[in-house]
């Protein structure tokens, strides 16, 4: 009942069914959030007798009455989304605490010190989320406190000691709020439950919810729930454990815990926290002794109670527990945040133990987060100066320039820059810095501080708890083993090895394990789509049949000229004045494109290569500067002035609607003839040299009109013959277009009857559908997904419904005329795994994105082959 009692809540209910030892408690479900929002800030009717209601029951279980004098209940309140959101209010702990009941705690735990300790935590979490004042208020008055008792530990501090805080705590809030700090027991319920409804509209959780995708309409629950202490001596305890290590996926028993300590002592990283197990306190070097040492019963307990939920939720478990006075209470349960690495082993280990089935494996897996295991990690042969050390937080390396703030991260960034935000801690205010980041270092936390956690989350490397660099935000420094850095100053962080090293260092491509392909072999034989790679140079041929490429589905062959002497001849052709010069320029080009096409054919060896014929918008080949001029006009043997008019004649206003795409081959058929005399020769060559025919598959851009590529293939077509009577050689190959421009969809059906495919070039179909400039587009397209107008980038996730709908006509209206037509798309979509899942919905034959992408691609194609059988 996720949906309705939210994670949290879902899975304490959960838990209790099992017969776990959950202590008892009640959850207000999002509907309420949704009736609180949709009434101005009001609650059902009923909800007050409801929550009076659960609070008796809740009492009568554990044996105590809310609000009594001597006898009191106290809870913990705490916010639980469907999905788990770290930007919202957490958790208020042991509410229901006051002058009157403080006593009554100190009486009945035969503690005074504890219950005072108790208390003063209370007002400290209660002012800070409820009633909005700054930690650091109370922080302060702690401080200053212990200077004048000369205490250094929190545990220096008796019964007495505590009065006094509280005492000053009280004042804090009365002088802050202009009022006392509530006594009321109930009124300190609502004013949690407020706070919990009220955080899930607060700017940190819109930021959250915008990043992850999750709509606002879903709400938050309220759970509530009898407080067992974890601080109640020294069989008592607290602590966090996965059931599978979340940075490898390593199968063991992985956590810390606190004795003597209330959850929040875990998350805030001031105590060095212990090892749950033996082997993790051994592996660590740690002499504080485990949990297993330090509490053999509970421990034995809990270990039973992980493996337990594991086999139960079949998934790794991030389980939070607490042991009061020897017995072990379980908090919370929920599916682990790991890194990518963890997820696919975990996976595939689980997929191979028997506790999910290969399809579940493979559901599991997200595909973009593959992404983040073919970053890069430090060249091992790099000399590396390292600076501090900290926790291995999240892995991958990366390089950047020093950021001491989220703004000046998000600043940085806008300016091109790659950056390191470095903190002394992270909170949630930080994850638009670290959003943009590549990398994250704090000076204190643990392995489960905020930012191990959300860096772990965001797959990037993050070194946590580096506690010997000392920072000044002030000056914008920070200083580590001896030298300091300025804002600005570049450093390298390696997250696998908790290392902070200084400058700039050597990076290496990832190893793909033995795990991810596993995977990707389950995943293929799954798929129905091909999925090919965009690639024109040899190195990304080579690389995208390293990542599974079946093909080339599109050879961008202006991008075969970006280097060196090439772009000058591109340029001659482009400037010649007439067709004679045209085709001086072209016959320089030949050998070179005969050369390249025959490369690329032989590296994919029998499989489909598809070659775009020239599609150059006009601008990014124009020459821009005097150098670039006289460059080309030497070497045309022309005045540097002459060249200089005829660029400014080509001069466009619309470059991207201008003289490109098969625009080109329509007014000189002699760029046409080069390129497929260069294809046939290549693929002549190739088909030779690797005793492989090849059939080359050649690609019309840009088109509007039958008429328009007929005239571009009858070029092609002509040019088969002549190679073909030159060489004696027979070439088989086939003819398609690019399907990019809104027309060409309506007319698909004619175009059919001539083009053998069809390539969706969703990268135009997208400016020209929604009439939106590829390169223009940034300076507002941003406000039309963050005002919902448009529900993603269009240029990165298919529209499916404008564009999507031009594809689905032209592939009905194509499949008309030409039932076995082959329909791929090769715009940057082809490496989306939602547009691939909607690429799958329509059938299309193939998906065709960059070297990268490709296992992305073959893991989203086998996601969507399964969504679509279970619909
Ligand atoms: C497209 O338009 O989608 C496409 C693949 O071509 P280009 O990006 O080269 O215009
Ligand atoms: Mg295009």
């Amino acid at each position: 009942m996720r949906d309705l009692l939210g994670g949290k809540g879902a899975n304490l209910a959960e838990m209790a069914n099992l017969g776990l030892p959950v202590p008892p408690g009640f959850t207000i479900t999002t509907e309420v959030c949704t009736y609180f929002y949709k009434n101005g800030k009001s609650y059902p009717p009923e909800l007050e007798a409801d929550v009076n209601a659960a609070l008796e029951a809740t009492g009568a279980i554990a044996g105590h009455v809310f609000g009594d004098p001597v006898n009191p209940l106290l809870v913990s309140v705490r916010s639980g989304a469907r999905a788990s959101m770290p930007g919202m209010m957490d958790t208020v702990l042991n509410l229901g605490l006051n002058d009157v009941t403080v006593e009554a705690l100190a009486q009945s735990s035969g503690n005074a010190r504890f219950a005072y300790d108790s208390y003063r935590r209370f007002i400290q979490m209660y002012s800070n989320v409820v009633l909005n004042i700054d930690h650091h208020e109370f922080e302060t008055i702690l401080d200053s406190f212990k200077d004048r008792k000369d205490a250094t530990l929190d545990t220096d501090l008796d019964a007495a000691d505590w009065k006094e805080v509280i005492a000053d705590y009280k004042a804090k809030v009365a002088e802050m709020l202009a009022e006392p700090f509530p006594q009321d027991p109930k009124a300190q319920l609502w004013g949690a439950i407020g706070a919990v409804f009220g955080s899930w509209m607060n700017p940190r959780a819109e930021t959250y919810r915008r990043l992850n995708g999750i709509p606002a309409s879903w709400g938050t629950a309220v759970n509530v729930q009898a407080m067992v202490f974890g601080n109640m001596g020294e069989t008592s305890a607290t602590g966090v454990a996965f059931t599978r290590d979340p940075s490898t996926g390593e199968n063991l028993l992985y956590g810390e815990f606190l004795i003597n300590a209330q959850g929040e002592d875990v998350v805030a990283g001031i105590r060095t926290p212990q090892n749950i197990t033996e082997a993790a306190r051994i592996a660590a070097r740690s002499e504080k002794p485990s949990m297993e040492a330090a509490l053999p019963e509970a421990f034995a307990e809990f270990r039973r109670t992980t493996a337990l939920l594991e086999k139960h939720y079949r998934d790794m478990q991030d389980i939070e527990f607490t042991v009061e006075n020897g017995k072990l209470w379980m908090l919370q349960t929920r599916s682990g945040k790991r890194t990518s690495k963890a997820s696919l082993r975990i996976a595939v280990e689980m997929a191979n133990e028997g506790l999910i089935t290969r399809e579940e494996a493979i559901a599991r897996i997200d595909p973009a987060a593959l992404d983040q295991l073919l970053h890069p990690t430090i060249d091992p042969k790099a000399e590396r100066k390292i600076v501090a050390t900290g926790l291995p937080a999240s892995p991958g390396a990366a390089s950047g320039e020093i950021v001491f703030s989220s703004e000046d991260a998000e600043t940085a960034k806008a300016a091109g820059k790659a950056v390191i935000l470095v903190r002394i801690e992270t909170s949630p205010d930080d994850i638009h810095g670290m959003n943009v980041a590549e990398g994250i270092l704090t000076t204190r936390g643990g392995m489960t501080s905020h930012a191990a956690v959300v860096a772990r989350g965001m797959g990037k490397p993050c070194v946590s708890g580096a506690g010997t660099i000392r920072i000044d935000y002030k000056t914008e420094k920070m200083t580590a083993a001896g030298v300091e850095f300025s804002k600005g100053d570049i450093i390298t962080i390696d997250g696998a090895a908790g290392q902070v090293l200084q400058g700039e260092i050597a990076m290496q491509k990832p190893e793909l394990s033995g795990e991810f392909q596993a995977l990707m072999g389950w995943a293929d034989a799954i798929r129905r789509m091909a999925v090919r790679a965009n690639a024109e140079t040899p190195q990304d041929a080579r690389i995208a049949r390293q990542f599974g490429a079946e093909g080339i589905g599109l050879c961008r062959t202006e991008h075969m000229f970006f280097e060196g002497d090439r772009i000058i001849a591109v340029r001659e052709m482009i400037l010649a004045d007439d067709e004679a010069g045209r085709r001086k320029a072209l016959a320089k080009l030949l050998p070179m494109q005969r050369s390249d096409f025959a490369e690329l054919f032989e590296i994919m060896s029998g499989l489909p290569v598809t070659i775009r014929l020239l599609d150059p918008p006009l601008h990014e080949f124009l020459p821009q500067s005097d150098e670039e001029i006289a460059e080309v006009a030497a070497s045309m043997g022309v005045s540097a002035d002459a060249l200089k008019r005829r660029a400014a004649e080509l001069h466009e206003f619309n470059p991207m609607l201008g003289f490109r795409g098969c625009r080109l081959a329509i007014a000189f058929p002699e760029i046409a003839e080069m390129q497929a005399r260069a294809i046939f020769e290549g693929a002549i060559a190739a088909g030779k040299q690797t005793g492989r025919v090849v059939t080359p598959e050649i690609m019309v851009p840009l088109v509007i009109a039958k008429a328009e590529f007929d005239l571009v293939r009858a070029t092609i077509d002509q040019m088969a013959q002549t190679v073909a009577k030159e060489t004696g050689e027979t070439i088989p190959y086939h003819v398609g277009t690019m399907i990019e421009l809104p027309r060409a969809c309506l007319r698909a059906a004619e175009i059919a009857e001539t083009a053998e495919f069809f390539s969706f070039g969703t990268n135009d179909l997208t400016q020209t559908g929604l009439g939106i400039s590829r390169d223009d587009a940034a300076s507002f397209l941003g406000r039309y997904t963050a005002k919902g107008i448009l529900p993603a980038d269009p240029f990165v996730t298919i529209d499916q419904d404008g564009v999507g709908e031009l594809v689905e006509i032209a592939a009905e209206r194509g499949r008309k005329t030409r039932p076995d037509i082959k329909l791929g798309i090769c715009g940057e979509h082809g490496g989306d795994p939602h547009s691939i899942a909607f690429c799958e919905k329509i059938g299309l034959s193939y998906v065709s994105c960059s070297p990268f992408r490709v296992p992305i691609a073959r893991l989203a194609a086998a996601q969507a082959a399964l969504a679509k059988k279970g619909d």
